[in-house]
């Protein structure tokens, strides 16, 4: 049964152990937990309905304690970030919605930034047209530029003239 005492605990416990981040390629969210405390990682796991993977690292150091992890994707993961935001400290609420930002903006937008890059194009340089407070991706305009070419012309040819 999840209940505000629940979410004030599993939120606490994300703040020092869970790992939250955006996956590059599907531009989706993602928590890990990750411990040696096997009871507590369960107690996640059962939450999320979510199985929990063990690995050992005694290939490194030997004698090394048997690491729990549990994790969760997508829908569900943006679900419990929203559920456990308020009760996240300041940077981590920052992250929060910087994540949550990133993954609303990703459907038929070519352009989702995130940590100041554009995921689809992590090379390509960032501008902004003096007019306007939109953040464009140079990469995203050469790719609209290269349909549009090709819906005009059925030409399967980049189009290489710059617009930029
Ligand atoms: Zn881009």
């Amino acid at each position: 049964m999840l209940d505000t005492k629940t979410i004030g605990w599993l939120a606490g416990l994300l703040e020092g152990e869970g790992c939250f981040f955006l996956a590059p390629k599907t531009i989706s969210p993602v928590i890990t937990l990750s411990m040696t405390d096997k009871d507590v990682v369960q107690r996640v796991a059962d939450l999320w309905d979510r199985p929990v993977w063990t690995h050992r690292s005694d290939k490194y150091y030997p004698g090394a304690k048997m690491i729990y992890r549990t994790e969760l994707y997508g829908l569900h993961a943006a679900g419990w970030l929203m559920t456990i935001f308020s009760f996240l400290g300041e940077r981590r609420q920052q992250k929060v919605k910087s994540i949550l930002a990133a993954w609303r903006s990703r459907e038929g937008n070519p352009r989702v930034i995130f940590d100041g890059k554009c995921l689809r194009h992590p090379d390509a340089e960032l501008f902004q047209i003096p007019s306007s407070t939109t953040t464009y991706c140079r990469g995203c305009r050469q790719d609209s530029a290269n349909k549009s070419y090709h819906k005009r012309t059925g030409s399967s040819r980049y189009y290489q003239k710059s617009i930029l």
